[in-house]
């Protein structure tokens, strides 16, 4: 391998902050809420032109539910953010929808009226530290590169880059490196509701008869991949009027920080997407005049880096549905993990694991600590959403967009409270932090 030495420049300190969200997906949309609505000077840095991370960005077209049974157990800005786009509010296992479009704009106002600056088109790509304290973090975008200066910062960028550019240690993937398969989501429109809901009535995607149908035979004279298992996966979801959301099929061997990788599933994900639809208008009922919309402008990617925090959740917690003292927030989502390679045998464990293994009875929920988003190592960083600490099998739980807005409801509100204490993170009064949590209605017990 060749390298070259980058010559040191002088940047630009372009802002200075109270609290800076790097970011803006679910956890960030949490965190930079729940910090400017408690009175931090907040901005909120995101690589696209839009918030909602990988339900507006990968096209995911559904929020997990808020509890699999009873009354919701994330509430909060989560709670909010439902009750806007007038979607139910996600108890009893229902899946609220995610149109793309709606949900950026509601996101935009909520931003707007809780004061948070927010930095479209900018890329997070080093860190400026003072032992222990980032004191900035350096940014690519049409300014050039610059320098942004903060006293607290949240990692919500889903593959935790910014713990990794402060050198926090993280893991990533099974013993072998492998992770769970990343998707291209994409959105169709023209479908005739009656129909495909007809079909859909008697061939619930969970039983996987949508794909049964793509594995018969003429399925796979039209659909010759159909037999390679990367067909295995069928989501769908409606948005309004014969237009829907699909999450579908699987690319395996993708490693979410890799950009190779990641041009690689680009490619992959919208040759799926077109394949589909070609497929879907001769083989489903209600798709004759089908087209599709747009394929994720990312890539879907379920698992990347996990940080070393000041508390691992284990399985062994999951289990036992642990009550931890310092819990910022509750949840019952099973562990949703998919198969890292495209075997049946495979697919249909992981399958078990999410449908029967690893389900709670109703009114079982477990706890997330605030230990878990305080990496090691560094004082003024938290780390939120789907890379917070934990066991690889736990965070096929947590990363699903309530919890991880949850995680950030909680870190905004740390910091908040830091930003006028001035103490490391690890000096958190978990206490108060939870009390205050509660008076803003997110649940924590
Ligand atoms: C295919 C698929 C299906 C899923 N299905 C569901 C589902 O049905 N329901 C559900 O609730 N969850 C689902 N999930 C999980 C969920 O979508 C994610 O785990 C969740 O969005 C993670 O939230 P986050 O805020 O941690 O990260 P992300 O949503 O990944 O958001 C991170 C944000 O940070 C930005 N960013 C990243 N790096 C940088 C950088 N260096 N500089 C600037 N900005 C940066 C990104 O652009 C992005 O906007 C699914 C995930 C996938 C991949």
């Amino acid at each position: 391998m060749a390298y070259i030495k980058e010559p040191a420049k002088k940047l630009r300190v372009a802002g200075k902050y109270d609290v800076l969200v790097c970011g803006g997906g679910p956890a960030g949309i949490g965190a930079a809420l729940s910090a400017a609505r408690n009175g931090a000077k907040t901005l909120l840095v995101e690589q696209f032109g839009f918030l909602g991370g990988m339900g507006t960005g990968a096209l995911v077209p559904t929020f997990a539910p808020s509890a699999m049974s009873g009354a919701p157990l994330i509430k909060g800005i989560h709670a909010e953010i439902l009750a806007l786009l007038g979607i139910g509010d996600g108890s009893n296992d229902t899946w609220p929808p995610i149109d793309p479009e709606k949900t950026k704009r509601a996101y935009d106002r909520l931003m707007e009226i809780a004061g948070v600056e927010l930095l479209f088109f900018t890329r997070i790509s080093g860190v400026i530290k003072t032992g222990k304290r980032i004191d900035c973090i350096i940014t690519e975008n049409k300014s050039g590169r610059q320098a942004l200066n903060a006293k607290y910062f949240i990692d919500c960028t889903g593959d935790a880059d910014i713990a990794a550019l402060s050198g926090v240690h993280f893991k990533k993937g099974d013993r072998k490196g492998s992770m769970q398969p990343a998707s291209n989501c994409f959105t169709v429109a023209g479908i005739d509701d009656e129909e495909f809901e007809a079909i859909r009535k008697t061939n619930n995607a969970h039983d996987l008869k949508l794909s049964d149908i793509m594995r018969s035979d003429e399925g796979k004279k039209i659909l010759p991949e159909v037999s390679s298992g990367e067909y295995r996966f069928l989501l769908e979801t409606k948005f309004e009027k014969g237009y829907w959301g699909f999450n579908f099929g699987h690319i395996f061997s993708i490693d979410g920080t890799d950009a190779k990788d990641l041009s690689i599933a680009a490619q992959k994900g919208r040759e799926l997407a077109n394949n589909f639809i070609a497929y879907a208008r001769k083989k489903f009922p209600g798709f004759k005049n089908a087209y599709l919309v747009s394929v994720g402008q990312t890539i879907g990617i379920r698992e990347t880096r996990i940080i070393e925090g000041e508390y691992t959740m284990t399985v062994a917690d999951y289990l036992s549905r642990t009550k931890f003292h310092d819990s910022i927030a509750v949840y019952d989502y099973p562990v949703d993990m998919h198969q890292t390679d495209k075997s049946l045998k495979a697919f249909k464990k992981s399958h078990k694991a999410f449908t029967q293994d690893f389900l709670l009875s109703p009114g079982e929920y477990y706890s997330v600590p605030f230990r878990a988003l305080v990496p090691k190592s560094i004082d003024n960083l938290l780390a939120a959403g789907r890379s917070i600490s934990c066991d690889r099998q736990v965070q096929a739980a947590t990363r699903v967009m309530p919890l991880c807005v949850a995680t950030g409801e909680a870190a905004g509100l740390a910091a908040s409270m830091a930003a006028k204490k001035g103490n490391s993170f690890r000096d958190t009064d978990t206490e108060l932090l939870r009390e205050r949590l509660t008076a803003q209605r997110a649940r924590v017990d």
